[in-house]
């Protein structure tokens, strides 16, 4: 079987990542990758939302470098993306960036909970003192329901993102990963299973077995991601997280191409 795409890697445009597109395709031919897909952090309206981002006036010059690496190595499928943010409000804006390319795929992500904490930010971490992990953990998961539901996205972003500097709550989140579930099936997107999270302080990929194990329950599928920030995070711990979804009984993952889905086992 061959490896399934890697649908989740940044560029230095974002601010926080290095290496160019080329560099991350080079990468994933050496790994056996047969594709991938550039997903980096969206422009927002307003360029001073945050620091970690592109400013808008370069989405273009975020297509070019994605044509380019296309270019360079035709043998590899490279598909076009955005990782956007979902805030409420943001919708309007979310449809307009839709319309400004021919994008193959947007995953929806939450990393704000309020529209100044992003909490997976190290830079915040002490916000997370000031706050119950559980609370923090119920405006996440309302949030990324809500993006569930708002059908602007085709793959939802690394699910249990809350647990990456392993500040878990006592209580049993299983009502939150339920509903989220519920959004997601109703609706029809992917969840992705995320590698990052074996980089991170929880050392688990994203989502936990016991999300992943009711997604499979409630037949959402799934993509696969790196979340790579250097050409040489692509692809990495794929095989860790082919065991996991072969464990919750997953055997295909999607594929998209002009946001339209198809299905590829694994
Ligand atoms: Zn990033
Ligand atoms: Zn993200």
């Amino acid at each position: 079987m061959p490896m399934p795409a890697d649908y989740h890697m940044h560029t230095p445009l974002c601010r926080h990542a290095e290496g160019e597109p080329v560099d991350y395709a080079r990468h994933a031919l050496e790994v056996g990758l047969t594709e991938i897909g550039f997903s980096d952090h969206s422009p927002m309206e307003r360029d001073d939302f945050d620091n970690w981002r592109m400013n808008l006036s370069q989405l273009d010059e975020y297509v070019a470098k994605v044509r380019l690496a296309q270019k360079t190595f035709p043998q590899l499928t490279i598909l076009l993306a955005l990782e956007v943010d979902f805030l409420p409000g943001q919708e309007d804006w979310i449809r307009n960036l839709a319309t400004r390319h021919p994008w193959d795929y947007f995953i929806g992500s939450v990393h704000y909970v309020s529209d100044s904490w992003d909490i997976d930010n190290p830079a915040k971490l002490s916000e997370w003192k000031k706050r119950d992990a559980f609370e923090v953990w119920q405006a996440y998961f309302d949030r990324l329901t809500l993006a569930a539901e708002s059908r602007l996205f085709e793959i939802i972003g690394h699910a249990d993102l809350p647990k990456k500097f392993d500040i878990r709550p006592q209580q049993d989140c299983t009502p939150l990963y339920k509903k989220f579930l519920d959004a997601v099936a109703t609706t029809g997107c992917a969840i992705e299973l995320n590698t990052a999270g074996l980089r991170k302080d929880c050392r688990e990929i994203y989502p936990t077995r016991a999300l992943l194990d009711l997604a499979f329950q409630k037949s959402v599928p799934i993509t696969f991601g790196s979340d790579a920030h250097k050409p040489e995070e692509v692809g990495m711990d794929f095989a860790a997280a082919v065991e996991l979804a072969r464990a919750a009984g997953y055997r295909q993952s999607c594929r998209f191409r002009q946001r339209r889905r198809e299905f590829f086992g694994f």
